[in-house]
């Protein structure tokens, strides 16, 4: 056995089988070609295969989830046909004599400029088709396999990252994930964030090497100390068998506490909501008994799709969930709030310099006005069947806040003519530019919750990446500026009876807990499976005894 260090995000131990995720760096290279005939041959050839899988995954997936889903696969099919991708290869080949790879990759390359200046939202989505079509092909020739995980037994997942769209693309249905550990990442990138609501212990920043060779090998994952134990002896694992089971047994006890307030000795009070990223997570927030969904991030639907999402589909989900949390429970759901880290295959941004300040989140919606009504349209619709809240990320003034507001307004009324039944709805906003703390007395006018963003707040109060691991010194918790923010923005929600919430990752420190109740926000938001914990820690707490040294942190 021989042990691995890397950084702890999310704890726990895991007991499982190396699965190790290569992207494959593949570098297509140009070479000339003495036989252009036998090297269309091998294109035809590859491309036969690839209609061949094509038409195998479509009967699958139409089997299993039926048309709308298999859908991609047929565009793919007939992406594979296409004239003028078809007759750019040839011409490659047999004009210039180059191999098979190159000419499909300058294919598509040629293609995906010539889409993405079009003015067509559709057309230019469908340059991730062609991408994915071309990669099909080229992995064909160079016998590569494509990366699916299917496994009765629990996996460690070793890899360089991974991106959000990779990990909630995961088929968890045909494997179960027991850990992540990846050599880079960063502690609140969107994989971090997915991985605890998930409740899979995740490691970042590994010591790891990435080598096939290691797949299938017996490992055991500490999260909380952030080590990985390659090839463990069956002593060693029965030892820590026997420590998951009475960890099992610890979460278990935990259970005694469902039903009962979140109060401390003396009687301070705060709500304890949990954050989605799927439907489905709507189970463990009732297991956990959490007050409700205090954010629901939206764009994880988008990011394990091929295409946006329809009107249909997304009601469907915000339905299920407004529908299980029924009228007494909470169900905040936050508007789309892709770019930086959460890009969407199928929308293409333009390149940026620094894209966590650039065209990202409620910027987006604004620009895509189509995607921002389809999904106001769905989620006014589900407002019919639960407790609805409406979240619009990243607000930095009253005027964009009263612009949205008002597209809004305008879908509800276009819902309400089409003959679909609505419910009431609230709206808030996140917190999570300095500006928007900075003028949080106007925008309070305005809204009936704050959501406080400590992931994206600290990011930009602190001018530091959420995404590079360089900058992980400027995360401290203890923070004060940042803990002044949340202060000022509460000071500024209580004047004007709007609920406060802290949603970031810091709602979940417990080190901090004191401090938030000391300045009285109304509510964390923290992963499922953290609300009984945090629930057993209030109730141990005389806020009285700790306020005065809780609030020290503010300076
Ligand atoms: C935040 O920024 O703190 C937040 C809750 O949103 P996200 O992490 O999804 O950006
Ligand atoms: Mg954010």
């Amino acid at each position: 056995m021989y042990t691995c260090k890397g950084k702890c995000v999310f704890g726990g131990w895991a007991i499982g089988k190396i699965r190790v995720f290569n992207k494959g760096e593949r570098k297509v290279k140009r070479i000339s070609v003495k036989d252009p005939d036998k090297e269309m041959e091998r294109f035809n050839k590859a491309k036969a295969e690839a209609a061949f899988q094509l038409k195998k995954l479509y009967d699958q997936v139409l089997k299993e989830v039926g048309k709308a889903n298999a859908a991609i696969f047929k565009v793919h099919l007939l992406l594979l046909e296409d004239s003028l991708y078809l007759s750019s290869i040839e011409k490659i080949i047999k004009e210039l004599n180059y191999n098979a790879e190159y000419a499909i990759e300058e294919t598509t390359e040629k293609i995906v400029i010539m889409f993405s200046s079009i003015d067509n939202a559709y057309l230019r989505s469908r340059t991730a088709d062609i991408r994915d079509v071309s990669t099909r092909i080229i992995n064909i020739l160079s016998g590569e396999e494509e990366f699916t995980i299917d496994s009765e037994e629990p996996i460690i997942l070793f890899a360089d990252d991974l991106s959000p769209s990779e990990t909630v693309q995961l088929d968890r249905e045909r494997c179960k994930i027991a850990a992540f550990v990846t050599a880079q990442g960063a502690a609140f990138s969107h994989t971090a964030i997915l991985a605890r609501t998930m409740n899979i212990p995740l490691i970042i920043k590994a010591d790891i090497e990435l080598n096939t060779e290691f797949n299938n090998k017996n490992a055991v994952v500490n999260g909380s100390e952030g080590l990985v134990y390659i090839d463990p002896n069956t002593e060693f694992i029965t030892e820590i068998q026997n420590i998951i089971s009475t960890e099992a047994k610890a979460r278990e006890s935990l259970n005694v506490l469902r039903g009962l307030p979140n109060v401390t000795i003396d009687g301070a009070k705060v709500e304890l909501n949990a954050n989605i990223c799927h439907a489905k997570d709507v189970v463990t927030v009732i297991r956990n008994d959490a007050g409700g969904v205090g954010m629901y991030r939206s764009e994880f639907l988008f990011l394990e799709k091929e295409d946006f999402p329809d009107e249909e589909m997304q009601f469907d989900q915000y339905k299920a969930i407004a529908e299980i949390l029924g009228k007494n429970m909470k169900c905040i759901i936050r508007t789309l709030d892709i770019g930086a880290d959460k890009q969407l295959p199928y929308l293409p941004l333009p390149k940026e310099d620094n894209p966590a300040m650039g065209v990202r989140s409620i910027r987006i919606s604004l620009r895509y006005p189509e995607v921002f009504r389809t999904q106001l349209r769905a989620i006014h619709r589900a407002s019919a069947y639960g407790r609805v809240g409406i979240l619009f990320p990243m607000i930095t003034s009253v005027e964009e806040l009263r612009k949205v507001k008002a597209f809004s307004a305008k879908v509800r009324d276009e819902v309400i003519k089409d003959g679909c039944s609505v419910g009431e709805v609230t709206y808030g906003i996140m917190i999570e530019t300095p500006a928007a703390v900075v003028i949080s007395d106007l925008l309070a006018s305005e809204v009936e919750f704050f959501n406080i963003g400590t992931n994206d707040l600290a990011q930009y109060a602190m001018a530091a990446d959420r995404q590079n691991p360089e900058l992980d010194e400027y995360f401290d918790p203890y923070n004060t500026a940042l803990m002044r923010m949340i202060k000022m923005t509460t000071d500024n929600a209580k004047k004007k009876g709007v609920h406060v919430s802290i949603c970031g990752e810091l709602a979940s420190n417990t080190a901090l807990t004191d401090l938030f109740l000391a300045i009285g926000v109304d509510s964390l938001s923290v992963p499922p499976s953290l609300i009984l914990p945090l629930r057993k820690l209030i109730r141990e707490t005389n806020l009285s005894k700790v306020r005065d040294e809780a609030l020290k942190i503010l300076g």
